[in-house]
């Protein structure tokens, strides 16, 4: 019941798990997205660096084509040679689309097109076409290097239009300027001849503007998905165009690369390891609901048993007792769980004898299976007899844990048993008195027929006497008749006497412990249920003795009976009766001397005078009989009886008995 109780409800259990699983998946989201963004920041973070390694390959390129156009200033301006070098290299740099020779005063002294492409300027004309070499050049002779123009638009068609670029680069001769070289570029040229492929595969590569006008762009790509943008500045003198990087992702694939793969796997994972938990969580809840069942169970069958159930570890702490053990004791479960020696039932008298007990069934002595016999000490203070079964206790392991007790309140089958002795004992004292009555009748009624007829004759004697009839021979007669009688008597009481002479001949040697082992069974069933400690004290190396054995057990039987019965008062702890005998010499002759001593009320010195006249007693149910008919068998045995006062209190009954060689 008590599993059922901690155990959380459902509706608390399922909200526990819809955390979980929220939070789980949750969890799994932000990995997921984590991933991506990790993926796209990857991408957007190439896109740049491609970007600003692009601009430094057109940097290089421009630089490269400089140097080959500073190898032209050395030819005199239209001659053959400077055309054929001219024409060359605009036919190796697909980028320049003219090139032009003009004197310090900007004028054109000569000039040639790219041969891929019509030339440029034939549409609107070299000064219509929006570009200002002047400015160029000026800013050019400046810097006294060379300086590029913003960029401009040429219409080259209705339709078609190119994007350039002018370089004017000073003609130094002998220290002195003595022209310009004037270089125009095609900004879409300069993209597809600059940047390497392995910038632009894929992507968009542009010029543009400060505010992202579009100037010349190169490479088509599908515009599908996601669009990522970079961009780099080219810094040149005198112009500055931003180079721009665009690429395109498809739209965000499940699974865009390993990493998403893999916490998505790990994901799919952590659920089914859920599920798997979950599953495996409720066989468990509904073992323990079937577990908890056996054990309601099993308690309710312990609760309805009569029988005390205690349990014990190695240790001899008490781990567990039933209500029925509670209910015996008196005292509440919480006062016996964990006590160990001196438990609170144990009657203090038998303490040490039960603390024995325990450390011999701690040593590992398995007790008998039939059980045995002890006295427990209710919370009142009453002992009560208790028949104990006891059984190792053995785990699912098949280890012993400690020792499970049985225990059976058997006072009410001790009142019984003594309610049939004491009724037999009644019996047979009746029984003895009846014989004695009759023997008594018996023998009144046999003397009475010989005393009858003495008197008879002796009344016919004198009245013959008187009337002087007797003759001598008569009253010798009569006097035979009544000797004959008084002899008749006289056989009567010999026979009585053998009958006692009988009893004689059934003495036999017997030691001290044997005549007391007869009687303990007895004694003991008494002991138990006066709550009296027995002990013997017997010295070593005593003599047999003499005696009719039956007798001198009933003797020692009545001693104790009368000693335990003087201790049986209320509040009396503890109650002790001690059975003693001992070798005593008494004028030269051994004695073997039975003490039986008790520590009860002790003898009122106003009764001590009767104490052995017959019917003498003071209980309700006494017959006064048993210390006179003691002290007569103590007699007829030669011996004596006396009896004393005990230290501290009681009263100490002696008899003694003549040794075996002696008599
Ligand atoms: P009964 O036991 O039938 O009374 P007994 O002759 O055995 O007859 O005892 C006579 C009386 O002597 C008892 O009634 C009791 O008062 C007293 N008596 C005997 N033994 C003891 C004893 N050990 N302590 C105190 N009184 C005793």
């Amino acid at each position: 019941m008590q599993a059922r109780d901690t155990e959380p409800s459902a509706p608390r259990r399922r909200l526990l798990w819809s955390a979980l699983s929220l939070l789980v998946i949750t969890l799994l989201a932000l990995l997921v997205w984590l991933a991506n963004r990790f993926e796209v920041s990857q991408v957007q973070d190439r896109l740049e660096r491609d970007a600003s390694e692009a601009v430094v390959d057109i940097r290089a390129a421009l630089t490269r084509n400089l140097q080959s156009l500073q190898k032209l200033q050395f030819h005199t301006p239209g001659s053959q040679p400077w055309r054929m070098e001219t024409a060359d290299l605009l036919r190796q740099r697909r980028e320049l689309v003219r090139i032009e020779w003009r004197d310090s005063a900007k004028q054109v002294l000569a000039f040639l097109d790219s041969p891929y492409r019509a030339p440029v300027f034939n549409f609107l004309g070299r000064t219509g076409s929006g570009s200002d070499v002047g400015q160029t050049c000026e800013v050019a002779r400046r810097l006294s290097g060379p300086a590029y123009s913003s960029s401009y638009f040429v219409l080259q068609s209705d339709v078609l239009g190119l994007e350039l670029m002018d370089l004017c680069l000073p003609i130094m001769v002998a220290g002195r300027e003595s022209g310009f070289l004037v270089v125009s570029y095609s900004l879409q040229d300069m993209l597809s001849e600059f940047v390497g492929s392995q910038y632009a595969h894929g992507r968009e590569v542009s010029f543009t503007e400060g505010d992202g006008t579009r100037l010349a762009i190169d490479g088509a790509v599908r515009r599908v998905g996601r669009e990522f943008s970079a961009k780099s500045l080219l810094e040149l003198p005198g112009n500055t165009l931003v180079l721009r990087l665009n690429s395109w992702r498809r739209a965000p694939e499940l699974f865009p690369n390993v990493l998403s793969a893999l916490v998505a796997a790990l994901a799919l994972a952590l659920t089914m390891i859920l599920w798997l938990l979950g599953r495996d969580m409720r066989r468990r809840l509904r073992a323990e609901r079937e577990l908890a069942d056996t054990l309601a169970f099993r308690k309710a069958m312990e609760d309805s048993l009569l029988t005390g159930l205690r349990a014990r570890d190695l240790q001899g702490r008490i781990t567990y007792v039933n209500p029925a053990f509670c209910q015996m004791v008196g005292f509440p479960a919480e006062e016996l769980v964990g006590q160990s020696v001196d438990a609170p039932y144990w009657p203090p008298e038998y303490s040490e004898e039960y603390k024995k007990r325990q450390a011999i069934r701690l040593a590992g002595k398995v007790p008998p299976r039939e059980g045995f016999e002890s006295v427990f000490m209710r919370k009142d203070g009453t002992r009560f007899p208790v028949l104990i079964i006891e059984a190792p206790l053995i785990n699912a392991q098949g280890a012993q844990t400690g020792w499970m007790s049985a225990f059976l309140d058997i006072s009410e089958q001790r009142k019984v048993e003594e309610l049939s002795r004491a009724s037999q004992e009644r019996l047979q004292a009746t029984a003895r008195l009846a014989l004695v009555g009759e023997m008594a009748s018996l023998l009144s009624h046999e003397l009475n027929q010989p005393l009858a007829a003495i008197a008879g004759y002796a009344a016919g004697m004198r009245n013959l006497q008187q009337t002087s009839l007797l003759s001598d021979a008569d009253a010798q007669l009569v006097v035979q008749r009544i000797s004959e009688q008084a002899e008749r008597a006289g056989r009567i009481i010999k026979s009585v006497h053998d009958f006692v002479r009988r009893r004689d001949q059934a003495r036999e040697d017997a030691s001290a412990q044997e005549l007391i082992d007869a009687i303990l069974p007895l004694l003991n069933l008494q002991a138990r249920k006066l709550s009296v400690q027995v002990s013997l004290l017997l010295r070593p190396d005593l003599p047999r003795v003499h005696c009719d054995r039956t007798m001198v057990e009933q003797v020692l039987l009545n001693l104790a009976r009368n000693g335990m019965q003087a201790m049986d008062e209320p509040g009396l702890w503890p109650r002790l009766l001690e059975l003693r005998a001992q070798l005593i010499n008494v004028e030269g002759v051994q004695w073997v001397e039975f003490s039986v001593a008790d520590i009860g009320t002790g003898i009122d010195p106003e009764i001590e005078q009767q104490l052995f006249t017959p019917f003498f007693t003071t209980k309700a149910e006494g017959m006064g009989l048993g210390l006179s008919l003691c002290r007569t068998v103590i007699e007829q045995h030669g011996g004596t009886m006396r009896f004393e006062r005990n230290q501290p209190q009681g009263t100490v009954f002696s008899f003694t008995l003549p040794c075996a060689e002696s008599a």
